[in-house]
């Protein structure tokens, strides 16, 4: 059974704090192996690479073959149907369009009353690598969603490493990469290609960020590579909370929960309403449509063991409640969202309206899908063409702008005993006063 809480039971508060605090991830404790893969890439570079290759995808590799070769990406890409890659395609499409928007103006630069001219830059990283999880899940849409911010951005070279476990290939991700402009695809995985990105190997030629999911293997090895590189985040297990009044359909918001929750057993689904009545229907819902869900054994269990039921006094207290949990995904289906989307503060991505489906913005909506979870939209936001862009600052002085703030410069400089500090702004001075 899922959790059952009402604002207006008297433990409400410490229900809701504990569930604020429910640790769903179980991740081992790999570091240790990590750090021992991660040095052996470091010392033998490609050779290690393939060690490892062999040892835990079961393929043997040579570095000629670390890349697919365009003959081989031809190959896969024609087993795709024409109907996936229309879609794949639509997807593509819309996920650039979306993304183009979000590009800032690339160099702002004004000039102030003292003469000196202040601005900033935004220059893209060079080049960036893209893991994409081979093993259980691999998703040809988040292929599309790490690397078409990255293109849109400008980053020069871009490269994708993914695990062919026996030699399996997902053709669908190959096309994906392919649509997104990806140059290099290289079948190797886990810390050991997280490692080969970082810090170069004899074929694969290091990156400056690395992006995209993986297992607790590829998490632990881009939190160690970390500050040798940039990443873009360390994702949880998926989350969904829907605010639904009476006007929303309750299959819908059930089939919306159970979507989040066929992710993972450690996903989590949320719904929160107004409607005790409603809040009933949802949940015989949900068991409804477990009894024929494919992924019944995943989506089960996540709902039983995280999925929760909250019955609020009104529509404003459940948006209070939801900023506290900073969902990853939030649905409004309610009659007014606009209105009540007004009051959301923390989310990660927020779905207006009955006609929105989660799903939507998880393949061709545009927005990125790669978002915050584990409430860390408090103070973080999906991927976008930022994660790969950085702003360099620009300052321009004139004899007179010197003048003006030079002295206070030379004052702190002297403050803090930095004495070259100090004079490299003296010198400029001196030379300005002898001039006069
Ligand atoms: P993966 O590609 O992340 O990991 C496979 C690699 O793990 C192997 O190539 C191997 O190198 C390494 N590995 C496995 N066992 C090892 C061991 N004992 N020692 C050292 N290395 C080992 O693929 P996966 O395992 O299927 O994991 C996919 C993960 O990605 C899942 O956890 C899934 O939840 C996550 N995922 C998340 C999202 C998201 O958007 N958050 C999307 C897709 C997948």
């Amino acid at each position: 059974m899922p959790h059952f809480l009402s604002t207006q039971d008297a433990d409400f508060e410490t229900r809701f704090t504990a569930l604020l605090g429910m640790k769903r991830e179980d991740s081992p404790d790999v570091d240790a192996t990590v750090a021992a893969i991660i040095a052996e890439v470091r010392a033998r570079g490609d050779a290690a690479v393939i060690d490892y290759t062999a040892k835990f995808d079961r393929l043997p590799l040579t570095p000629e073959t670390l890349a697919f070769s365009p003959e081989e990406i031809a190959a896969e890409v024609a087993k795709v149907s024409a109907e996936e890659r229309a879609a794949l395609e639509l997807a593509a499409a819309r996920i650039r369009a979306y993304h183009l928007r979000q590009m800032p103006v690339m160099e702002e630069r004004w000039t102030e009353p003292t003469g000196a001219e202040l601005g900033w830059r935004w220059s893209p990283v060079s080049a960036a690598g893209l893991y994409v999880p081979g093993g259980l899940a691999s998703y040809p849409s988040s292929v599309l969603m790490n690397a078409i911010p990255a293109k849109v951005a400008g980053v020069e070279r871009l490269v994708v490493v993914c695990p062919t476990p026996g030699g399996a290939v997902n053709p669908l991700v190959l096309l994906a990469a392919q649509l997104a402009g990806v140059d290099t695809v290289y079948r190797i995985g886990g810390a050991q290609a997280v490692a080969a990105l970082a810090y170069g190997t004899e074929t694969v030629q290091p990156v400056d960020k690395i992006t995209g999911p993986g297992n607790a293997f590829v998490a632990a090895a881009k939190r160690r590579v970390f500050g040798r590189v940039g990443i873009d985040m360390i994702a949880g297990p998926s989350e969904i909370l829907v605010i639904a009044d009476a006007t929303a359909n309750p299959d819908w918001v059930a089939i919306d929960l159970l979507s989040q929750a066929e992710h993972d057993q450690s996903a989590q689904a949320l719904i929160l309403t107004p409607d005790a009545d409603f809040a009933k229907a949802v949940t015989a819902a949900v068991e409804k449509r477990l009894e024929t869900l494919a992924r019944r054994e995943i989506a089960g269990p996540s709902w039983r063991d995280y999925g929760t039921v909250i019955v609020t006094r009104d529509l404003a207290e459940a948006a209070l409640l939801s900023n506290r949990v900073a969902p990853e995904h939030l649905e409004l289906c309610v009659a007014d969202p606009e209105a009540l989307s007004e009051k959301i503060t923390h989310a990660g991505a927020i779905f207006l309206g009955s006609w929105t489906p989660e799903a939507i913005g998880d393949y061709v909506g545009g927005p990125n899908h790669v978002l915050p979870t584990a409430r860390s939209a408090r103070f973080s936001s999906g991927l976008s063409v930022m994660d790969f862009l950085k702003r360099t600052t620009l300052a321009k002085m004139t004899p007179e702008a010197l003048r003006a703030i030079g002295p206070a410069a030379e004052t702190l400089a002297i403050s803090e005993s930095l004495e070259a500090h100090g004079l490299s702004v003296r010198a400029r001075l001196e030379a300005l006063n002898a001039r006069d």
